[in-house]
């Protein structure tokens, strides 16, 4: 891709109400562009990253058995009724009235939906296990939308639902989601610490979260120094130095972000949206359901929060919006220009994806740019050129190292 061509725009400043590192280096990267308040534009680099981390997670996901399909994000108010959620949601969920005095939501969730979607068709425990999962934007009017992407009142979340014959099939199903999740997280560059929870308003018996440790996190974790007891505060109710429930070690708090969540639903929806099947034994039973939830948007900011300095990310392999980033100094020299194109083109054809800033702009104005942006491998083109040589960085390592044109592509 040409930089020339591609809508990137990159700002000196970032908006005043960015509070966070990520929120101002994703504003200033021009990778989203706020609307209103909790409200974004995902810009073209900002949503080739996007894609990436829905790609990872349809990749993990379909291994796991899982499959996808998309359902709509208005919700008729009937369903909401069934469940029993349109008088308890309060103010987050966002109403609206259609032309003939209907009333919707804009989904902040699936349940009653993919309740609906399966109960016609699951009539025996012969259908059953069955995970079926969606990538789409939610609605939440958030209380305080804050820091960019992290919480906003039109996001993008991956939810899956899972129905199951037994408690016993669910918790297999809750393990294997679990895995993916780490595994996803791990893809996306992120480490993240599996917690207890609160059900909330989604309802259940248990619920996990996957949080990312850092210093911007909304939530509180409270965790053993001895054992792997790790809980949110909001459910422990523990404080730094506490016994831990566990074993009697010390416990010790942190801040996280919440990137993930896993729910073990029971047959909250199924009983009161009358899912049932006929079991084994031939009785008519509700199906035991499971949900998992993936901020994917969050995920992002999550990303550029830890992979980051204030100069510009430093991109995670997977996700980063191209590899590499070609910077010819002066493009309208011959030489350079030859050099250049010609690594463009076999950096193609190897199925690299690569980035040439092909603007008519100083060096310094680029190099600034690059930074911000911050792909894994930069290549400048510069006087060396005429020896067949070109300057190499690895972003990560922040090493430079010269090379002669012809190792580029196996240095990558
Ligand atoms: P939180 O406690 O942060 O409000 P939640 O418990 O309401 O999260 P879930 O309903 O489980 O979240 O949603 C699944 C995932 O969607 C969360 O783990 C989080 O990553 C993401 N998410 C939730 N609310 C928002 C939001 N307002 N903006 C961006 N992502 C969000
Ligand atoms: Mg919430």
């Amino acid at each position: 891709m040409k930089q020339s061509l591609l809508f990137v725009p990159t700002l000196k400043e970032a908006p005043k109400d960015a509070e966070v590192r990520s929120h101002k280096l994703m504003s200033r990267a021009g990778l989203v562009k706020q609307v209103a308040a909790g409200i974004y534009s995902y810009l073209p680099l900002g949503y080739r990253v996007i894609k990436k981390i829905e790609n990872i997670i349809r990749e993990e996901l379909d291994k796991i058995g899982s499959s996808e399909l998309l359902m709509p994000a208005l919700q008729p108010r009937d369903l909401w009724e069934e469940s029993g959620r349109w008088d308890k949601y309060g103010p987050e969920l966002m109403r609206l009235t259609d032309r003939k005095d209907r009333e919707f939501c804009l989904g902040p969730t699936h349940e009653e939906i993919i309740t609906q979607v399966v109960r016609d068709y699951l009539n025996s425990y012969k259908k059953l296990p069955l995970a079926l999962y969606q990538i789409q934007t939610k609605f939440r009017d958030e209380m305080r939308p804050r820091f960019g992407l992290m919480r906003g009142r039109e996001f993008i979340m991956k939810d899956a639902y899972s129905f199951h014959e037994t408690e016993a099939e669910l918790d297999e199903w809750y393990k294997k989601f679990a895995q993916a999740y780490t595994t996803i997280f791990a893809r996306c560059g992120l480490a993240t610490r599996i917690v207890s929870s609160d059900v909330g308003q989604i309802g259940g018996n248990e619920a996990d979260e996957f949080m990312v440790m850092s210093e911007v996190g909304e939530d509180t974790i409270t965790y053993c120094m001895s054992c792997s007891y790790a809980a949110n505060q909001e459910h422990s109710g523990l404080e730094e130095g506490d016994k831990c429930p566990v074993c009697g070690g010390t416990i010790k708090t942190a801040k996280g972000i919440e990137v993930g969540n896993i729910f073990k639903l029971g047959t909250k929806y199924s009983e009161s949206m009358n899912a049932k099947v006929i079991n084994k034994d031939g009785q008519q039973v509700p199906v035991v359901m499971g949900c998992y939830g993936i901020g994917i948007s969050r995920t992002l900011m999550a990303s550029v929060e830890q992979h980051s300095s204030d100069d510009g990310i430093v991109w995670p392999d997977e996700i980063a919006p191209f590899k590499v980033h070609l910077i010819p100094i002066n493009y309208d020299n011959d030489v350079q220009k030859e050099v250049t194109d010609t690594l463009y083109q076999e950096l193609i054809e190897s199925g690299i994806e690569v980035l040439l800033d092909d603007r008519k702009e100083r060096a310094g104005v680029k190099f600034k740019d690059a930074d911000l942006i911050g792909l894994p491998f930069r290549v400048i083109i510069g006087k060396d050129a005429s020896d067949g040589k070109v300057e190499f960085v690895d972003r990560k390592q922040g090493e430079k190292t010269v090379l002669p044109v012809a190792e580029v592509i196996n240095n990558i």
